[in-house]
């Protein structure tokens, strides 16, 4: 399976693209994300070190030969910990794993005159491989010095896609902020509605499953950094109103019983999807067969 393989890979190792690169540190290595990337980085023959928040006392010593910073401390702290990384060499490369871009990227430019790269793995700290995995990645200067950078995150497994860091934080109010945000709120309905989850789960779909899952795993991770990132730009806070919004209109339908006006928002829907609309039938379909089988009650 790909796990064992994984584990396999771990043992032996991953190939080292950059052997004469000097140390690397992460500063938040001792955090979630940043344990897993020193882990990987270690693991492909890097010597890592890890800065983490009581350690600033002696962070010129340990910054004074990088040849590479990783920042990955709350998002609240980024920009501010960045604003710390003045005495870099001039041919370290800086880099940062937070979940939005524009703000960090331009925070890492002007602070540092090497090369610098924003990162954003489409991941939490809870997976076991970084195969089919996603990094999304910010040019911010001189990337022909990280170009292995990006190598050694594909012969990791990891897929690479490369966006703007406006369009990264534009997409990431949808993908993030909003989906997040309704997970949040269907989980305090939840809460206050308080129904018996085990005969919740007896009685739903394996779909109903997913979704219970979707919600509910989020509420097994970190409350700060979901506040931060839906609470990251008031372009996330505008979305998360229009669909406030929607969803009362969509609740007037209901109050007057009107199914005509509700069919034809549906076919509007459908219409605006598309191909699409089979597709993701056909896609869920072969998700939820997965699913069932690995389900184990
Ligand atoms: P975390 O809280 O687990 O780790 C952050 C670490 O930073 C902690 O060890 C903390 O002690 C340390 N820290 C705090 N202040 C510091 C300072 N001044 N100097 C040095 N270290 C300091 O958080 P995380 O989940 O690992 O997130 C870290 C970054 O990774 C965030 O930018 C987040 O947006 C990004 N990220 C997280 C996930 C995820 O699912 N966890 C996914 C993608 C991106």
């Amino acid at each position: 399976t790909m796990r064992e393989s994984y584990a396999s890979e771990n043992d032996s190792g991953f190939k080292c693209l950059k052997p004469d690169l000097r140390p690397i540190v992460v500063v938040g290595g001792y955090g979630q994300l940043g344990s897993l990337f020193c882990r990987l980085f270690e693991l492909s023959g890097y010597e890592v070190r890890k800065l983490g928040s009581q350690d600033w006392g002696r962070a010129d010593e340990l910054l004074s030969d990088a040849g590479m910073v990783v920042v990955s401390v709350p998002i609240h702290l980024t920009e501010q910990v960045i604003a710390k990384l003045g005495n870099l060499p001039e041919d370290c490369i800086l880099a940062d794993l937070t979940s939005v871009k524009a703000g960090p990227l331009q925070a890492m430019l002007e602070v540092h005159h090497g090369p610098v790269v924003g990162l954003h793995p489409m991941f939490g700290p809870d997976i076991s491989s970084l195969a089919k995995q996603v990094v999304v990645y910010c040019d911010g200067r001189s990337p022909e010095s990280y170009q292995w950078l990006l190598e050694q995150f594909q012969i990791w497994g990891a897929t690479l896609n490369r966006i703007s860091a406006v369009e990264h934080d534009q997409g990431m109010t949808l993908i993030q902020a909003l989906r997040h945000f309704t997970s949040f709120v269907y989980g305090v309905h939840l809460a206050e509605e308080d129904p018996k989850l085990e005969q919740l789960m007896s009685l739903s779909s394996p779909i109903y499953r997913l979704e219970l899952a979707m919600v509910g795993r989020l509420f097994a991770q970190d409350a700060q950094l979901y506040a931060d990132i839906i609470m990251s730009s008031p372009q996330n806070l505008a979305m998360i109103k229009r669909f406030h919004q929607r969803f009362g209109e969509a609740i007037e339908m209901l109050d007057t019983q009107d199914k005509e006006a509700f069919k034809r928002a549906f076919n509007q829907v459908e219409h605006w999807f598309g191909d699409y609309a089979q597709h993701f039938l056909i896609e869920s379909q072969g998700l939820l067969r997965q699913a069932n089988d690995t389900t184990q009650r």
